[in-house]
């Protein structure tokens, strides 16, 4: 027998949550504190429930996907809801932090509620689809046990470990890397607008150095992985001759005019190892700069 699920929230992810699971045939109810936003998954078999307690008292499993936890505490934390939890699973899918993930999985213990602890890696028109990784942390028990429902919401669903801080860590972990190279490109359409280049062209280079910057992205972290700093036979670039081209880029942008908020950011950590005697090193010692 399929559980019968609650989802809280239905902004554009908790929607698209809804509309997984009534997909994969499971009976799922929905509140939201606008009603109205409802109407949509109502058309597709969701009952709209008319408060987060009748949600809570309808499932089996539910899942909480507001703006944020603080939200999400405020309607969980009143005593006529964790007690309708008692017994049953909470996942958490709103994003946050370790301690917040943490804290809640401190309270639904003590509520008798068992607790998964989620971060999704998608966006809602992922949701459901196959390559939709999310990732959950807590007891791995209950992650197995859940397993059907967690895949219907993607099919990458991976357990992060038993620590319930972990999804959220790593949450966080891969998004400065997708930021680290949004930014990036944000910045080079600064310079190329400056420049009067086209931004075609721009995206048509970028495309073509891509094997180029993967090759580095794996260079530096099998070095992050080995801890090998020195730099050494197969090492691409020394952390000077980066800091070189590094200094051309400032320049640019400082005669154009640029904001120079990520490259200043980026000079710090150079500077920090250039001035501690790292020049020679692999690019891989700035990580002992940034800890
Ligand atoms: P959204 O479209 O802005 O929806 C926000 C939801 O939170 C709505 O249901 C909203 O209700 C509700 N809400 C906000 N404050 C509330 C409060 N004080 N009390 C009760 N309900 C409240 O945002 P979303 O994109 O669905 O994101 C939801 C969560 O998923 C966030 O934690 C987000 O970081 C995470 N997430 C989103 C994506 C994505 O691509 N969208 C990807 C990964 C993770 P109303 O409709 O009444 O305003």
């Amino acid at each position: 027998m399929k559980p019968v699920m609650a989802v809280l929230g239905a902004g554009r992810m908790g929607s698209a949550l809804v509309k997984a699971l009534l997909a994969a045939q499971y009976d799922t109810h929905v509140w939201n504190r606008t009603s109205s936003r409802c109407a949509p998954l109502a058309a597709l078999g969701a009952h709209v429930a008319p408060t987060v307690l009748a949600a809570v008292s309808a499932a089996d499993i539910v899942i909480g996907n507001l703006h944020d936890y603080d939200a999400g505490d405020r309607l969980l934390h009143a005593p006529d809801v964790a007690a309708a939890l008692r017994g049953k699973l909470l996942i958490e899918l709103a994003s946050g932090s370790p301690r917040l993930a943490r804290e809640r999985e401190r309270w639904a213990r003590e509520q008798g509620i068992r607790y998964l602890d989620g971060a999704i890696m998608a966006t809602p028109d992922y949701i459901g689809a196959s390559s939709a990784t999310i990732l959950y942390s807590g007891p791995q028990e209950l992650f197995e046990r859940s397993k059907g429902v967690l895949l219907a919401l993607g099919g990458n669903a991976v357990h992060a470990g038993e620590d319930v801080g972990h999804a959220s860590a790593l949450d966080s972990a891969l998004l400065i890397a997708m930021w680290g190279q949004l930014f990036g490109l944000l910045q080079g359409a600064a310079i190329c607008e400056a420049e009067q280049l086209p931004f075609g062209t721009y995206a048509k280079y970028l495309a073509g150095i891509k094997p180029m910057i993967d090759g580095a992205t794996v260079d530096l972290s099998g070095r992050l992985e080995r801890r090998q700093f020195a730099a050494d036979e197969t090492t691409l670039a020394t952390l000077g001759a980066h800091y070189g081209a590094f200094q051309h880029l400032v320049e640019l942008c400082t005669e154009r005019g640029i904001p120079r908020a990520i490259p200043d950011a980026f000079g710090a950590i150079f500077r920090a190892a250039i001035d501690a005697g790292h020049a020679e090193d692999d690019f891989a010692v700035l990580s002992r700069f940034m800890r």
